[in-house]
C-alpha cells in the first residue's frame, strides 16, 4: 500500500524528534509496536480539541469521541472520515484490524467492535502516535 506521503526512516526519525515525541514514538508509527497499556501519555486525557497523527499531523480524531475504555489506551468511536485506513492484521496469530495514517501510512493501533453506540466501535490507539491539539 501506498500513501501520499512518504519518507525515509532517517526523515521520519528527524520529524519526530525535532518535535519531542516519545521515545517509542518511531518503532510504533513506522514498525507497528504497541506502547505498554496504561503508559501512553494520552490515556487519562480528557480536554477538549482534536488528535492528530504525530507523524504527518493529519486530523484524525476530536476530542468529543474519546471515551474512557479502561483497556489501558485512549480510545475512540469514530475518526474523522478519511483519516484512518483499515488493513487486516493476521500477526500474533489473531485477526485484527489494524488502523494506519490515510496520509503517512502510521501505525496508530487496531479497531474492535466493542465499542460504544452509536458506531460500536472502539479505536484503540498508540498515545505515541498521536498528539492532541487544544483546538479543534
Ligand atoms: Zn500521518
Amino acid at each position: 500500500m501506498t500513501f501520499p506521503i512518504q519518507k525515509t526512516d532517517a526523515e521520519w526519525r528527524a520529524i519526530l524528534a525535532e518535535k519531542g515525541a516519545e521515545p517509542g514514538a518511531f518503532d510504533i508509527t513506522r514498525r507497528a509496536h504497541t506502547e505498554r497499556p496504561f503508559t501512553g501519555k494520552y490515556e487519562e486525557v480528557w480536554a477538549d480539541g482534536s488528535y492528530h497523527c504525530v507523524c504527518c499531523g493529519n486530523h484524525l480524531f476530536d476530542a468529543g469521541t474519546k471515551f474512557d475504555s479502561g483497556c489501558g489506551w485512549p480510545s475512540f468511536w469514530k475518526p474523522i472520515e478519511g483519516a484512518i485506513t483499515e488493513i487486516t492484521d493476521r500477526s500474533l496469530g489473531m485477526t485484527r484490524v489494524e488502523t494506519v495514517c490515510s496520509q503517512c501510512g502510521a501505525h496508530l493501533g487496531h479497531v474492535f467492535e466493542d465499542g460504544p453506540t452509536p458506531s460500536g466501535l472502539r479505536y484503540c490507539m498508540n498515545s505515541a502516535s498521536l498528539e492532541h491539539d487544544p483546538k479543534p
